[in-house]
């Protein structure tokens, strides 16, 4: 008999003191972690299958739940810790690729937590956001070097700050619902992913950019015609250089007349767009694109944060891009080879410092806007992404969370307690969109007060004076490189 080598990852404690057998434990978790025993006549609990959502103990009306992680130590070993075994055990039991949600954590340097910002002291007096007015309102889209160039189409932004790219079928109808709600009610844009336009959101539309990703899931000219902005999608922080793979399970009716694919099917996205195989095939589609929407929609297109991508965003902008979204490897996915996830892009920071000097060194910085993503997690590291050089940030694992994702990490499963990443219409009632929406509105509220302040501190009134004024910036606890390459001085200099 084979051994099963893997622990709970998880413990459920429930205290027999004030669990009342009410049975909500069961027929929250999907994972079937809890269930009824019918000889005892009360409710028990599977350690094995828990994931650690949190869903139970949220909805347990008595108080009597909570999880912690199971503790089973290895002998110390500073090379084989304990995920590293847990993985080789998966692996040597399964034979497969293991997969991953969200982005990775793995403790790479978060530089965001490595820059301080500025503030006015005696000179250049800081400016109070309640008294005086801070604009927050952004233009995306190629902007003229002179006042006689032309002004290409912009998409028109209230804040600084726009929902990522999440398709319908890795998340729920009500999820996209909530971050077109949300989008619509912020003066922002979200974004389909791959996963076409649901019927139900098309009244969303000029807050909405859809994306034209490798498997043109949902692209048809109207498809194009409906958002406010088109972006082709070349490749994604969490995992760059491969494809995607939505399984034919969570491939129902609704995914499948968005996707415009077969009841069932794998949807399957391939790693590259195969008429783009060098700058000029972009151009040609990028251009194809605008043709289409009779040159009325910027066109943006979104790229993994990888090595020499000052130079690639340097070929994009000249192929006629509008906006140049670039996506770190800290980046959320539903679903992501795990050993890609973590291995493969580099740091948003690094990347989005690289591509504002290339540009600006060749003279075309305002041929092109910049967006950034890939673990926005507050509102100072928007305005520190600003000073490095960004237009917008793209947030979403931070707008999921607002909405309730307790990042269990487990999207990939198609059953998520909180009816985010699932199409099990048991599970995809749960997520009430008036709420959620109404929760990443109070988190983007919140943002904003905080940006005007920390713009108000530096004595700046107006975000687009923030942008790249990298003297706002000081880095601590950085080496010169990463100095040179965010281009900031350190602390004290
Ligand atoms: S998976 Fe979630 S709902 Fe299920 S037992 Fe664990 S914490 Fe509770
Ligand atoms: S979306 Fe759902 S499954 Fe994914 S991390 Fe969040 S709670 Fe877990």
């Amino acid at each position: 008999m084979s051994l099963n080598m893997l622990t709970p990852e998880f413990i459920i404690d429930r205290d027999r003191d004030r669990c009342i057998d009410c049975k909500v434990c069961v027929s929250q978790c999907a994972n079937l972690a809890h269930i009824f025993d019918e000889e005892e006549q009360r409710v028990v609990s599977d350690n094995s299958k828990c994931v650690a959502c949190h869903r139970c103990v949220s909805m347990c009306p008595a108080g009597a739940l909570s999880i912690r992680k199971f503790p089973l130590d290895f002998k110390a070993n500073a090379n084989w810790s304990a995920d590293a075994i847990r993985e080789i055990y998966r692996q040597a039991e399964t034979g497969g690729v293991l997969l991953a949600a969200m982005g990775t954590g793995k403790a790479y340097p978060v530089y965001w937590d490595h820059m301080l910002l500025n503030a006015s002291q005696v000179t250049n007096p800081s400016i109070d956001p309640l008294r005086e007015p801070m604009e927050l309102k952004t233009f995306l889209g190629r902007k003229p070097d002179s006042l006689r160039g032309e002004l290409g189409p912009q998409l028109e932004l209230e804040i600084p700050v726009m929902l990522s790219a999440m398709s319908f079928g890795s998340i729920s109808l009500n999820a996209c619902k909530s971050l077109a709600m949300a989008a619509s009610g912020a003066g922002t844009m979200c974004n389909t992913g791959e996963g076409g336009l649901h019927t139900e959101l098309a009244g969303y539309g000029a807050n909405t950019i859809v994306q034209v990703a490798s498997g043109r899931f949902g692209v048809d000219a109207a498809y194009l015609r409906a958002g406010a902005a088109i972006e082709i999608k070349i490749g994604q922080g969490a995992k760059p250089g491969i494809g995607g793979h939505l399984p034919g399970e969570k491939v129902g009716e609704e995914v499948s007349a968005t996707r415009m694919i077969p009841l069932g099917t794998d949807a399957i996205s391939p790693a590259p767009h195969h008429d783009i195989y060098s700058i000029e095939d972009l151009r040609q589609l990028i251009y194809s694109l605008k043709e289409a929407t009779e040159y009325s929609k910027p066109v943006s297109v979104k790229i993994a944060a990888v090595h020499n991508v000052a130079a690639i965003c340097s070929g994009i902008a000249r192929a006629g891009a509008d906006i140049i979204a670039i996506d770190g490897f800290r980046g959320g996915t539903g679903a992501a080879p795990l050993r890609i996830r973590d291995n493969v892009g580099i740091p948003v920071e690094l990347a989005l410092a690289a591509v504002d000097t290339r540009l600006r060194e060749e003279g075309i910085r305002n041929s092109v806007s910049l967006v950034c993503g890939g673990s926005i997690r507050n509102s100072a590291d928007i305005i520190k992404a600003v000073a490095l050089g960004a237009d917008a940030v793209y947030i979403a694992t931070s707008a999921l969370i607002a909405m309730g994702c307790h990042m269990c990490q487990k999207c990939y499963t198609g059953k998520c307690n909180w009816g985010i990443a699932t199409q099990d219409p048991n599970l995809t009632k749960r997520l009430n969109p008036d709420i959620a929406s109404a929760r990443i509105l109070n988190l983007l509220r919140a943002w904003t007060h905080e940006m005007k302040e920390m713009l108000g501190g530096m004595g700046i009134n107006a975000i687009e004076s923030l942008r790249g004024n990298r003297l706002m910036l000081r880095g601590i606890g950085l080496n010169d490189s990463e100095l040179r390459t965010l281009g900031i001085k350190a602390a004290g200099e």
